[in-house]
């Protein structure tokens, strides 16, 4: 049966003439949803199905039903009250009675619905108190006996420019064109899954009677197949750049019996963790075997990456290779620097530094010093990466907080590693304190390798994280008196509302307008209100409008102790290291998201004092904000929360891919699909090893642009 239109949609002759110039609208709308190839239309899957193929007896359909209904119509006239409208009150060949009810209609709904009129009209039916009926049913008037759909109507993702009807012929049509042959050999798809084009004409065209519910949540085999197909694709990908990145030579670099790195340990004043020890020898394992290494080291906050990296550029350095450690803000750039600098520089060892902020004969002079090879440890944020920056001979870089560059950042570093003088490739170690859950490292990330420090140095103390409402501040800055007045030190951060990321600078450092202003009033006005309220006590202020050497003095004053309170805006937010400071305050928490919570409470806990989070939220809560708050003070565990947050958020955004504007994942959903997924996983070395043919044709229909990407 044709589509009927909907009810409130028919036309008459002003809103004909409305929407006769946008006739070429529709084809446009198609474009700019992406359905540009027979594939793309193909692969367009309907959203739900309604059942225009069965005729339901008015005596056997119950209210709350969807369902489609033949009816005669005996009477149709336009009722004011409660408010006008057009009533019809109609019966089926059984002789039930149905009332339908227009509260808009056109004058064309009254010409087509005049009493002795055939119609078969679908929608909910709903027991009134004159009895049944149905409220704005699509309605089309028949010849008795006319035929009924022959399958389920597909209902697609759609926009308001695109009717349901023209887009059901345009992806009809993709079906019939689209080039589906099977890619894979046999013995690959897992038994039972239908062939490709089998799979997407159930989809598109289920028969009367197909299984709706599985089509729904998507676990019917015609569903099973494309995911298997993509996660395939995913996994081929991952394991093409894993081997093209085998074929590239990389500096073998193995500590020197009396080198950089023996000399390090020597004189760190603490003895490595036991887990710190096992990821130090499998980073050296990597550096050693000759080929490039590609590894994230993940570890809570304050677990304590930063010396291992220290260590993996010392035997890196000694052998006479540069390192380059990047950062995503300069604040914990300077962080780095501070520490390798301490630990490093007493060692022969030069830095340069390299920043956003850095212009002019300062920026020059580092970049000659990078260029000749005069400088063995360079650290900055992503200035480091930029075209005008050559280095001599780079042979490690070290990513921290990798997750919070862009793809465009992290296509660059990739290349970077390949472009030194010597034909040799530049190991990669990325560092993370929000680990990769488990199902994310085995798709996504499937070409890493993975090293946990799953250990905190001994002597920290558990922090203890508290909820409050806003309204209790003046309690609250009570208890910050206390403190300070028993010599701790404390943090209160500020929330940003807009975040600028487009070159990982903080956020307020280029914001303009409204609301970054007013945040940052807030951290002003919290200044003057805790200055006055700690008389004799000093309130440092830091936010990302300061230059970058104001920034470091407040800070370094704050590392002395002669700060007291540090109201900062999320500049603090990674890596700052105060093991004194034992009270964090997060304003506005419910804006956070848990990841960043979780590194600003990570910013507390680092002495031996007991310490506090206050996570200070102010009302209403948002669903997921309530989520965040529960999930920040049920739990201290990095893995547990980045697990909620993917639950919460999900892959997309928990990678920070929401820029790069594509759903990564498009028909499989990983928390759902672990066991195609692993599927995928063992047929894709099979695949590359045997037919890397039909891999590679595999990885272009389906990932296509975003292959790029997955290898970044
Ligand atoms: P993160 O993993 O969050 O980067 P850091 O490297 O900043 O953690 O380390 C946190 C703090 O712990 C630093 O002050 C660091 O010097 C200290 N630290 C690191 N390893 C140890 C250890 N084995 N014993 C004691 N303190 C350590
Ligand atoms: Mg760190």
């Amino acid at each position: 049966m044709p589509r009927m239109p909907p009810a409130d949609a028919a036309p008459d002759a002003a809103t004909a003439a409305k929407t006769a110039p946008q006739r070429s609208g529709p084809a446009r709308a198609l474009q700019s949803l992406g359905l540009t190839t027979p594939l793309a239309l193909a692969l367009h899957l309907p959203l739900r199905y309604e059942d225009e193929t069965r005729l339901t007896p008015l005596s056997q359909a119950h209210p709350g039903e969807t369902v489609q209904v033949e009816v005669t119509v005996r009477d149709a006239r336009v009722e004011f009250r409660p408010r006008r409208q057009l009533v019809v009150r109609a019966a089926d060949d059984g002789g039930e009675t149905l009332v339908l009810r227009f509260v808009h209609f056109y004058p064309s709904h009254q010409k087509a619905l005049q009493a002795g009129v055939r119609v078969r009209a679908r929608g909910e039916l709903r027991g009134g108190f004159f009895g049944r009926e149905m409220i704005h049913p699509q309605f089309k008037a028949i010849e008795h006996g006319a035929p009924l759909a022959a399958e389920l109507t597909p209902v697609y993702p759609s926009t308001a420019a695109l009717p349901q009807s023209y887009l059901r012929k345009a992806v009809a049509s993709g079906l019939q064109r689209a080039n589906l042959a099977e890619l894979l050999p046999p013995g690959i798809v897992p038994p039972g899954l239908p062939p490709l084009r089998q799979a997407l004409e159930l989809l598109h065209h289920p028969p009367p009677g197909a299984p709706l519910a599985a089509l729904q949540d998507h676990s019917h085999p015609a569903w099973q197949r494309l995911k298997f197909e993509e996660l395939l694709a995913q996994q081929l990908a991952q394991g093409q750049a894993r081997r093209e990145r085998g074929r590239h030579a990389a500096p073998m670099l193995v500590p020197r019996v009396g080198g950089l790195h023996e000399k390090l340990l020597a004189t760190l004043p603490f003895a490595l963790t036991r887990a710190q020890q096992r990821v130090s020898a499998e980073i050296a394992a990597d550096l050693a075997a000759g080929r490039p290494m590609h590894r994230l080291l993940q570890g809570d906050v304050g677990a304590g990456k930063t010396v291992v990296a220290a260590l993996a550029a010392a035997v890196a350095i000694d052998a006479g290779w540069q390192c380059a450690l990047m950062a995503p803000t300069e604040i914990l750039a300077e962080q780095h620097v501070a520490k390798l600098v301490q630990w490093l520089q007493p060692l022969g060892v030069k830095v340069a530094w390299l920043a956003g902020a850095r212009r002019g004969k300062a920026r020059e002079e580092a970049l000659a010093q990078v260029a000749s090879g005069d400088a063995a440890l360079v650290v900055g944020t992503h200035a480091v990466i930029q075209h005008d920056v050559h280095f001599a001979r780079l042979g490690l870089a070290v990513v921290d907080e990798q997750h919070r560059f862009g793809v465009a950042q992290r296509l660059a570093l990739r290349h970077k590693l390949q472009d030194t003088e010597s034909s040799l490739s530049a190991h990669l170690l990325m560092m993370s304190a929000t680990p990769i859950p488990r199902t994310l490292a085995m798709s996504y990330f499937a070409d890493l390798e993975v090293s946990t420090i799953d250990e905190l140095p001994p002597g920290r103390t558990p922090i203890v994280t508290k909820l409050i409402a806003d309204h209790r501040r003046e309690e609250l800055i009570g208890r910050i008196r206390d403190a300070v007045e028993a010599g701790q030190q404390v943090y209160w951060v500020c929330p940003l509302v807009e975040a600028v990321e487009d070159d990982g600078s903080p956020p307020e450092g280029k914001a303009r307008g409204g609301k970054p202003l007013t945040e940052l009033r807030n951290a002003t006005e919290t200044h003057a209100v805790l200055s006055a309220a700690l008389p004799g006590h000093e309130v440092g202020l830091v936010h990302g409008r300061l230059k970058t050497a104001e920034k470091a003095a407040v800070m370094a004053r704050f590392k002395s102790g002669e700060i007291a309170v540090l109201v900062a805006t999320t500049v603090i937010e990674v890596g700052v290291d105060v093991p004194n400071a034992s009270l964090m305050v997060v304003e506005h928490a419910e804006r956070f998201g848990l990841a960043q919570l979780h590194q600003l409470r990570g910013r507390v806990g680092r002495g031996e004092v007991a310490s506090v989070c206050v996570l200070m939220y102010s009302t209403p809560l948002s669903d997921s904000g309530k989520h965040r708050l529960k999930a920040m003070a049920e739990t201290t565990d990095g893995f547990e929360i980045a697990r909620r947050d993917l639950e919460i958020r999900g892959p997309g955004e928990f990678m920070g891919a929401r820029q790069s504007g594509d759903a990564l994942l498009r028909f499989a959903d990983l928390a759902e699909d672990a066991p195609l997924l692993a599927q995928a996983r063992r047929a894709a070395p099979m695949l590359l090893d045997r037919h890397p043919d039909a891999a590679q044709a595999q990885v272009l229909r389906w990932l296509g642009h975003q292959v790029d990407y997955l290898k970044a």
